[in-house]
């Protein structure tokens, strides 16, 4: 069995402090992306689960045997870097059948393994070509190829993609998720990209300045972010964040977002508001939940009149831009809703989505 468990790990370079205390239980055969922007500690946290850093205090755990101490090539697992790190020398079988040679696996065995593995990543036709005959995205299943043919109990993905266009990204990433339903490993996949993150992901980590933000599976931190980097992080365009005022108005509480515009807060949330009634908040809103105006609206969705500045046309949906309460915001509009630059448009909020945050503790 492969958990991987990260009990308060540290990792310092000299002053600069990478991974500042992380704990994560991840799974047998689970899929788990470490995402967050650059320089927030994911590369320094797998370089340190594949052993090619040292930990400066906690403890990794590869099922039940304590690695920290365990040199890079003999812990069980096995990373694919963001170059390939192919040897241009050598042929695709001779570099997808390295590391079996180097251990001296009978022959025969790494035959047969070579085989699987160029089956299951549609490269049988390319194992007698260089790495420089390869496309990039060939390159990247070679290397793939390469840590699948060692059986390792674990995967370390550092940012597999972001070397290939956008369109065969799009397919290697369906690959890699196919690859792990048949190949049934344990996966630590490290991307700053969040669509790459909710694709792929039994469960995500977000990671902010050496420290875990939150896990969840992706629709939990897409539905409940706890914190407003997590709400800004996941989701594209990101969710729109409006300072308001959070007043008492008789029984229920409302949001006054600048000048006439108030937004009643639905009765269901007025308990858990409560506490923070007469502060200013901010007032978050996904681009998805601010809508055209419908015939029939639903309970909860409110109007609001917005003078649209700039109009996106994505071709699926439209993405409107303007001003509230003095943020730039974004709606996500139906193509065939006639928004217009320069015009006046109705919107409705879906009021049932909404967020609120504390400024003062974010
Ligand atoms: P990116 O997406 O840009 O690769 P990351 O989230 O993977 O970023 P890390 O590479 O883990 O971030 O780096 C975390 C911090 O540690 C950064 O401030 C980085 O500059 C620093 N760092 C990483 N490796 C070293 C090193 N070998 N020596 C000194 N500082 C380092």
């Amino acid at each position: 069995m492969a958990q991987i468990s990260l009990n308060d790990l540290h990792k310092n370079f000299d002053s600069t402090v990478a991974v500042g205390g992380i704990s994560l239980q991840i799974a047998h055969n689970e899929f788990v992306v470490l995402v967050g922007p650059s320089g927030c500690g994911k590369s320094t946290t797998l370089r340190l689960i594949a052993g090619l850093e040292e930990a400066t205090s906690g403890d990794i755990y590869l099922g039940k045997e304590r690695i920290n101490e365990v040199a890079a090539k003999n812990r069980d697992i096995a990373m694919v870097f963001q170059n390939y790190a192919l040897y241009p020398h050598m042929t695709v079988f001779e570099n997808m059948s390295l590391g079996l040679r180097l251990r001296k696996v009978p022959r025969k065995e790494i035959a047969k393994r070579v085989e699987e593995a160029a089956k299951i990543l549609e490269i049988g036709d390319l194992l007698k070509r260089r790495p420089g005959q390869l496309s990039g995205g060939q390159r990247q299943r070679v290397a793939m190829g390469r840590a699948i043919v060692r059986q390792p109990q674990a995967f370390l993905f550092d940012e597999p993609l972001s070397n290939l266009d956008a369109k065969l990204r799009v397919l290697m990433r369906t690959e890699i998720k196919k690859i792990h339903q048949q190949v049934k490993t344990t996966i630590v996949y490290v991307t700053h990209d969040q669509v790459e993150a909710m694709t792929l992901a039994d469960r995500i980590v977000v990671m902010n300045a050496g420290l875990i933000e939150q896990v969840g599976t992706p629709q939990d931190l897409y539905d409940s972010p706890e914190t407003r980097f997590v709400a800004g992080f996941i989701g594209s365009p990101a969710m729109n964040f409006i300072s308001c005022a959070l007043e008492g108005n008789g029984e229920g509480l409302s949001l006054r977002l600048g000048g006439d515009l108030v937004l009643p807060v639905p009765a269901d949330r007025v308990h858990q508001y409560q506490p923070y009634a007469g502060r200013d908040m901010v007032f978050c809103v996904r681009p998805e939940h601010l809508t055209e105006k419908r015939s029939e609206a639903l309970p909860q969705q409110f109007d609001i009149n917005a003078d649209v500045d700039v109009v996106e046309p994505l071709g699926m949906d439209t993405m409107v831009f303007f001003e509230c309460g003095g943020a730039a915001v974004c709606a996500r509009v139906s193509p065939d809703a006639g928004s217009r630059a320069g015009q006046r448009m109705e919107l409705s909020i879906d009021m049932n989505k909404m967020h609120l945050i504390d400024p003062e503790t974010d």
